[in-house]
Order: C-alpha cells, then structure tokens, then sequence
C-alpha cells in the first residue's frame, strides 16, 4: 500500500515536471504523444510554411513573383541570404511569445526542429563553419535566464555536428526596443549596437546566424556587417518566423502588428 501510494506520488512529481513537453505548445491541449514540432493537429494546420515562393535574399514569404521583397528592394543586406521557416502569423507568434517571455526554454528543442528541416532544405550544400545566435545584451539575458536563440541554435548545432560560438558576437549596447519603431527608425536603432570579440575568429569563415523572428531583417543585417567588416567570407540567416507584407489599400506594408512583442 505504502509502496504504492509513493509510485503514484512519484508519478504525480514526473507529470508535474514533464507534462508540458506532452501539451501542445501553442493551445496546451494534452497530446497522446510528443509531435516533432510541439503541436497538436489543429495548431500545426494554422501555421503557414514559407515554401518556395520566398525573397531570395531574406527569405520572408511573397504574395507576387518578384525576387525581393520591398524592404530588400530598399536597403541594403549584409548577409548573403536568409531562410524563415513560417510566417509570423498568431499561431507562430504564441509559440514565440512562449519561449521568449513565457520562461518555455524547452520549446527551444521543437523550434530547434522547424529550423532543423529548413537548414536541410536551404544549407545542406553550403559549408558553414560557425553557428552564431544574435546576442542579447547581459542585462537581457540575466533577466530572461537565457537567450532564446542561443537555446535554438545549440539544438540546431548538435543536430548537425556544426560549432557553435554564442560569444563571438557580443551586443555591447541595448537599443530600444525594436517594437516601438518604424523601419526606418529600426535599421538606425540597430547601427553600433553589436560587435565582433575575437577577428582573428572570423576571417575567412562563413557563418550562419540564427534567430527566432525576423521582421525587417535590419538586426541580421547589421551582425553579417559586423562579421563581414571582420573578413568573414560569407554570412548567412535563418529563422524561426518571418513577417509577411499585405495590401494596405493599394500599398503592401510589412505587418506592423506583429511588431508589438519585438523586443530583443
Ligand atoms: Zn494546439
Ligand atoms: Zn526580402
């Protein structure tokens, strides 16, 4: 009896700590079994995968057949290319939220997964011989108790046997948060704010940065400058999501209410 009630007591203790990596990760609804990406049926069938029809340079889905979206038409890009794995709609949006202000660092391991397949889709020919994640500035970090796409591309660097250095690029200063920004506001907010530690680190390599939202792409811009200004031969991006343009009477604009949560 005794024996029993402490199994079901301990059983109780499991649940309780591993019960959330059996939920879905979006809704919470209890899964029969762990799904690679962390959702249960209904929410895996509202996201919206990039595909094919992409910006070729930084990878956000496109609703018409030019190369480059507007933003990449406009400015200029530090790194060679980009890859999202899904749009920023809602549903990628709670997933964010989760992992970055929830305190879900386990979600790490299935966005880890998205960005997994998408490596293999878009880098699997490329030769990358560092995996860096956009930094957070210390006091950031200490804050949240980790970086949420340092957690990522740790998952993403075992995965494919590639180093890791979560140190090479530093964020030396906080910019304000993106959030509260205009684009144009958001490409100068970035400028100075990270800095390569080690160059001789750098020279010569070609480096993928990882992180988990892009919105303008100025964030990733800014680090493959850093790392180019460095020698670096070539840098490329992936993230977990991507937001999108629509049609605002007859202007497409990047969906600017996806910005709210956009803080570094
Ligand atoms: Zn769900
Ligand atoms: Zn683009």
């Amino acid at each position: 009896m005794k024996k029993d009630k402490l199994k079901s007591g301990f059983m109780k203790m499991l649940k309780e700590i591993f019960v959330d990596k059996y939920n879905c990760i979006a809704c919470d609804t209890e899964l029969c079994e762990p799904t690679r990406y962390g959702l249960c049926d209904k929410c895996y069938g509202k996201l919206e995968f990039t595909g094919d029809n992409i910006c070729k340079k930084c990878g956000r889905i496109q609703n018409n057949e030019a190369d480059f979206c507007l933003t990449c038409q406009e400015h200029a890009r530090e790194f060679d290319f980009s890859r999202s794995c899904v749009v920023y709609n809602d549903i990628a949006k709670d997933i964010v939220r989760g992992i970055k202000f929830g305190h879900k660092k386990y979600f790490g391991k299935y966005l880890a997964a998205y960005i997994t397949d998408r490596y293999d889709k878009d880098f699997s020919s490329v030769s990358i011989d560092c995996i860096i994640p956009v930094p957070l500035t210390r006091k950031r970090r200490k804050e949240r108790g980790y970086n949420q796409s340092e957690v990522i591309a740790k998952h993403l660097a075992e995965e494919r046997g590639i180093p890791m250095d979560a140190s090479l690029v530093v964020k030396i200063k906080d910019n304000k948060e993106q959030a509260k920004l205009t684009g144009k506001e958001r490409e100068q907010n970035v400028l100075g704010v990270y800095e390569v530690s080690r160059k001789d680190d750098v020279k010569g390599k070609t480096f993928l940065i990882i992180d988990d939202v892009m919105t303008t792409g100025s964030t990733l811009s800014e680090i493959a400058g850093v790392l180019k200004k460095a020698k670096a031969k070539e840098v490329f991006g992936l993230t977990f999501a991507s937001t999108r343009y629509k049609l605002q009477g007859e202007n497409l604009v990047l969906e600017e209410e996806y910005y709210e949560d956009q803080m570094v």
